[in-house]
């Protein structure tokens, strides 16, 4: 491998813990500067990159995240795509997996990475995880190989792991290890070195960034549980203007038979939503027809999301009916993997 000198990242800080420091006197936490992080992490020196910061005013806890904001996001990335050698993005945990899918989306044909990072306590306490994910993500975005960058796709870097944005949830709130990519494997492990799975991360195509910002947010999202009341389910398909509904449903993709359940997502099938079935399951995948609780599912037209994970669905829904595109295109694609987001052999 080989680390260019003449290297350069962008950093764009987007709000969240990663970028707090705890006042000595209050106890409070405050956001850090990075204008000064030369002074506050001389070390980043030693890499040799050139190493630009931009931070979003005002800056966000990511719980405040909106897809107004991937779009500023996106935009960003693309106006200073030719300036750099990759991108890191400091973003608050608890969302972190939403913005990386939608980034993933909206980001056609990325060639370089764009590595998103945070931490669980802040950057400026001295038990802090944010610098270590801090200095693998930078070295992970600058890192190439016979001139190409070695993960050149949007990523999540936390705690010794690098996994595919796309794939991820967070799935703790305490432990430094907070996410998990349930259906695909690691694209780096980071111990004592880098060990980059080649073989698990994306090939450049070599074609020219595209960028697609017009996001449609007429999606919803139904979480079964025992006991889920008709008025529950109806009031929901009846919300105005609803396109489409990410159904996560129990183990391989199964959900009550009763017919009035049955029959209310059939009502809005025929009226022309989109309904797709998405897991509960942190791993694994729907297998519509698998057991007699899919197979109704299956007939009535809804959609199987395979291993997808609910982030990806809700992201991926947003940017295909955001295109505009037809009915039976946007099924069509749900079905095949655009960006790696799902463990399906596309026809
Ligand atoms: N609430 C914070 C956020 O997501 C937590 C974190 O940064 O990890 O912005």
């Amino acid at each position: 491998m080989n680390l260019e000198q003449n290297t350069s990242l962008l950093v764009i800080y987007t709000g969240g813990t990663i970028g707090m420091t705890q006042d000595p006197i209050s106890g409070a936490l405050t956001p850090f500067n990075f204008n000064n992080i030369y002074e506050q992490l001389p070390v980043l020196r030693d890499f040799g990159y050139q190493i630009d910061f931009h931070s979003f005013d005002p800056l966000v806890d990511s719980s405040n995240m909106k897809p107004e904001f991937w779009i500023k996001l996106a935009q960003m990335i693309e106006k200073h795509y030719e300036d750099y050698d990759g991108f890191v993005v400091l973003h608050g945990s608890d969302t972190m997996a939403y913005t990386a899918s939608a980034l993933s989306f909206m980001l056609e044909n990325l060639n370089k990475p764009v590595v998103f990072t945070g931490s669980q306590l802040p950057m400026g306490v001295i038990r802090t995880d944010g610098r270590e994910n801090f200095l693998a993500a930078i070295e992970i975005a600058a890192a190439k190989e016979d001139e190409l960058a070695i993960v050149p796709e949007v990523s999540i870097y936390f705690e010794n792991h690098l996994m595919r944005g796309n794939r991820t949830t967070k799935f703790n709130a305490e432990h430094f290890n907070a996410f998990v990519s349930g259906n695909y494997p690691l694209l780096a492990e980071v111990g004592v070195h880098i060990k980059y799975n080649k073989n698990n991360i994306i090939k450049p195509n070599f074609k020219k960034l595209k960028i697609h910002s017009s996001l449609d947010y007429n999606v919803s999202i139904l979480k079964l549980f025992p006991g889920i009341s008709e008025s529950v389910v109806k009031s929901t398909l009846e919300i105005p203007g609803l396109k489409a509904l990410i159904l996560e449903t129990f183990g391989s993709g199964n959900a009550p038979t009763d017919p009035w359940f049955i029959n209310a997502l059939k009502g809005g099938i025929q009226k022309g939503l989109i309904i797709l079935n998405v897991t509960q399951c942190k791993s694994g995948s729907v297998e519509l027809g698998r057991y007699e609780t899919s197979l109704e599912l299956q007939r009535i037209g809804v959609v199987g999301g395979y291993d997808i994970t609910t982030e990806s669905a809700l992201a991926k829904l947003m940017y295909l009916i955001g295109e505009n595109y037809p009915h039976d295109k946007i099924i069509r694609l749900l079905q095949q993997s655009i960006r790696g987001e799902m463990t399906v052999e596309n026809k």
